[in-house]
Formats: C-alpha cells, sequence, structure tokens
C-alpha cells in the first residue's frame, strides 16, 4: 500500500532538509489521505523526496520524522534502529568501566531518531514510554523485540504523561510482556538506590541526573567542611534524595532533602536507610521536609541559614515558549534566595529542565538572580544530562536539562 503523501510549502523544506525532526502544521500544503498515527512520505512542492515520518492532525506537530532516507519502516527497521541506540550505550558503559547490564536510557526519543519513544533500562526490566499515537500503535512490536532481542524479561509501559494528550491518548501504566516488574529494584551507583517503576517519577528514577550526583559526591570529598564542623547540603526538590544519597557516601554530610511529594520523601527516608546511613555514628543526618520549595527557601533565608552546598533541582516551568517568562521568573526567585543561602566558598548546583529555556537564557536568568543577591560566583562547570541521554545536534530543543555547578563567595 502507497504511503500517504505529505506536501510542504515552498520555502518551508529548510529545517526538514537540516534534519530537524519536526514538521508543524503552518509547513503542511496538503495531506492526501494522511491517516492519524500512520506513516507518510514527505516531499517538497516540487514532489521531491524530504523524508519519512509519521502523522497526527491533532497535533500541532504534525509529522515527526523516522528517516531522512527512503527507507520502508518495518520490523528490520526497527530492530537495526533499537541495536544502534543500545549498542551506543553498551560502549558507553563499558568505557564508563560500568556492568553492561546496568541501568541506563536506551533511547532518548527525537535525539536517538525514534521520536516519541523513550526507553529506560533497569537491568532486565526495560520501560517503556510512548509519547505519540504513532509508537503507542507501535509498542507492543518494540516491546517483543526488546525481549526476543535484548533480554528484556519485563516490558513496563510508563505512557502516563501529559505530553499525550496533544495527541489525543489517554494516560497509561501496565505490563507489556512478562507482567507487572518486581516491586523492589534497587540500584548500585556506588550508593544505592530504590527504583519505583510502576508508581514512581518518570520511569521509577531521574537517570538523566546520575552523572552530576556523582559529581557532588566527588566535589563534597575534595572540600571538607571549613569550619571543620560536618558538611551541609540543602537538597530542594529532593524526589527520593538522590543528590543527598551520592553527597553523603563516604562524608559525614548533613542534608536536608525538600520536596512537595509524601511520597518521595518517604523513597528518600527508605534509601537513606537502605544504605544504613541512618546506622552510621559520624553524625551523620538527614531531615525530610515536605514544604514547597519556593517558601522553605524563603524561610530559610529568615532564618539566616547557611549551606556548604544548595542544589536548586525544579520540575519543568516551561514546556513550551509561552510560559518561558513566568518560567524565568521562577528561576529568578529560586536561584536569588538559594544563592542567599551558601556560605562563603561555597557551591551551588542549579538546574533547569524546560526544554523552553536555553542554556543561555538560564544563564542569564541566574546571573541576574546573582546579582540582586549581591553575591559573586563562579562557574567550575556547564552540567547536562548524563551521556546516555544524548542531544541530536539537528534537534536543540532535546537538550532539556542544563544546569551550572557554582562557587560562591
Ligand atoms: N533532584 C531529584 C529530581 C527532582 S524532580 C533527583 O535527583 O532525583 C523535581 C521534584 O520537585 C519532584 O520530586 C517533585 O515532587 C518536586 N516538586 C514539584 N513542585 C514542587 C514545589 N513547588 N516545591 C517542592 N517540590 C516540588
Amino acid at each position: 500500500m502507497a504511503v500517504p503523501k505529505i506536501t510542504i510549502k515552498k520555502g518551508r523544506e529548510k529545517p526538514i532538509r537540516n534534519r530537524h525532526p519536526w514538521i508543524f502544521s503552518g509547513a503542511v500544503s496538503t495531506a492526501t489521505n494522511a491517516v492519524d498515527g500512520r506513516l507518510v512520505t514527505v516531499v517538497d512542492h516540487k514532489d521531491r523526496f524530504l523524508a519519512r515520518g509519521y502523522w497526527n492532525s491533532k497535533s500541532q506537530i504534525q509529522v515527526r520524522i523516522l528517516s531522512w532516507e527512503d527507507d520502508a519502516i518495518d520490523d528490520a527497521w526497527w530492530r537495526r534502529m533499537l541495536s544502534r541506540a543500545w549498542q551506543s550505550r553498551a560502549q558507553y558503559q563499558a568505557g564508563a568501566g560500568l556492568p553492561d547490564n546496568h541501568a541506563c536510557r536506551i533511547v532518548n526519543a527525537e535525539n536517538d531518531y525514534m521520536p516519541g519513544l523513550v526507553l529506560d533500562r533497569y537491568g532486565d526490566c526495560f520501560v517503556l514510554q510512548a509519547q505519540t499515537l504513532f509508537i503507542d500503535r507501535h509498542k507492543d512490536k518494540i516491546a517483543n523485540i526488546l525481549h526476543a532481542q535484548f533480554d528484556a524479561k519485563h516490558v513496563f509501559e510508563r505512557s502516563d504523561i501529559d505530553l499525550r494528550r496533544q495527541e489525543g491518548l489517554d494516560q497509561t501504566v501496565g505490563s507489556l510482556v512478562g507482567g507487572p516488574p518486581p516491586d523492589s529494584l534497587i540500584l548500585n551507583e556506588g550508593a544505592l538506590y530504590h527504583v519505583d517503576i510502576v508508581r514512581g517519577h518518570k520511569t521509577g528514577f531521574y537517570l538523566d541526573q546520575r552523572r552530576n550526583r556523582q559529581k557532588l559526591h566527588d566535589l563534597v570529598q575534595s572540600s571538607p567542611s571549613a569550619s571543620g564542623s560536618p558538611p551541609s547540603l540543602l537538597n530542594l526538590f529532593s524526589y527520593s534524595g538522590g543528590f543527598a544519597i551520592a553527597a553523603q557516601r563516604d562524608s559525614n554530610l548533613r542534608a536536608v532533602n525538600v520536596d512537595s511529594s509524601r511520597a518521595a520523601l518517604e523513597l528518600a527516608e527508605k534509601n537513606f536507610a537502605l544504605n544504613e546511613y541512618d546506622k552510621r555514628s559520624s553524625g551523620l543526618s538527614a531531615e525530610h521536609i515536605q514544604a514547597d520549595g519556593f517558601d522553605y527557601l524563603r524561610y530559610c533565608v529568615g532564618e539566616g541559614a547557611r549551606f556548604d552546598y544548595v542544589v536548586l533541582d525544579p520540575p519543568k516551568f516551561a514546556g513550551h515558549k509561552r510560559q518561558v517568562a513566568r518560567a524565568a521568573r521562577g528561576y529568578k526567585d529560586l536561584n536569588l534566595n538559594a544563592f542567599r543561602l551558601v556560605k562563603e566558598g561555597g557551591y551551588m548546583m542549579t538546574f533547569s529542565c524546560s526544554g523552553a529555556i536555553s542554556r543561555d537564557l538560564f544563564q542569564k536568568i541566574v546571573f541576574a538572580a546573582l546579582t540582586d543577591s549581591g553575591r559573586q560566583a563562579q562557574i567550575v562547570e556547564q552540567l547536562s544530562a548524563a551521556p546516555d541521554h544524548p542531544v541530536a545536534l539537528t534537534f536543540p530543543e532535546g537538550e532539556y536539562l542544563k544546569g551550572l555547578l557554582l562557587r560562591v563567595y
């Protein structure tokens, strides 16, 4: 059966030739016989082939491109693409001295040229997120390939994301292969972490922050508190305590985890106990405080509190360009108060995971916050998501997580 054709308006084909994976409705001239959630061939106004992708008239992004070659998108294509993504992670894991069954992101959607598909792996347990109608229609096939080709024992779906509404889809969670995943899955990253695949955030864990947690650990190791007393960490938007758990390994650091979600803090408490930090006599401790991050920062400023380390890892404030101004105000408020709390010579790790806020803009917002705080700060390092979350160079929107490690005076 012939694949329906999408004709692009004259003059609108350049981003497609430059291999950007999204085609917005405004660039489409005609869409003869295109069916939502099915393949289309994209041609220019002279009927020359541009790309093959999939269509959804309900979404603002009407076409997501799967290939810029005249490829058949069949089972062999899926096996090839999944193998390629898999191989790149295996190479990276081996290079980093990690076991090849370690947790990692196997497919990072558009950035791995499989738009709409996110795939994370925790040992032989795989978690699939179908962000679009086309991927939703192919998820069983993908799960079966994972089972047959990559020894996946369980493939569990966590498609409980808002994005699906724009595709005309409901949220869905459930097993695709092998029944429900084990209740308690423990990830060993030096420190141990509970991963709750069924109920946790995202696919159970914020895999993207793993390398930054390790950096914080290394920093704490290399810079003992000047005063001789145990160093302190304010871990705002802590989720399951990831940054604190990493930082407390091999250290007597005291941590305060703050999150608005009770369930997240319960997981953080479980992680603290899992590492037997509670059994150590070094004075090491963790507080778990359920509060709004903005309010808690203001409260700390009012109390005149000071910390050696402050981590700010808020949720996404801007998913869309329209929300950028409001998000910028939010980031500025958080960073301003956070600067006020860092001890002289202490460190701050500040993040934005808003796709619509560029690295450049984020740095400007943090700069404005710094100026208002009257402090000084140096960029020690630019931070991003771990290397198993690569960003396609043709797709700047893929760089959602950006951060700064700052030394504050
Ligand atoms: N730093 C974490 C990930 C943070 S994700 C890690 O390393 O795993 C963002 C977190 O912010 C979520 O756990 C969410 O529950 C929390 N959150 C969202 N809005 C909040 C608010 N207004 N105040 C405090 N926490 C909030």
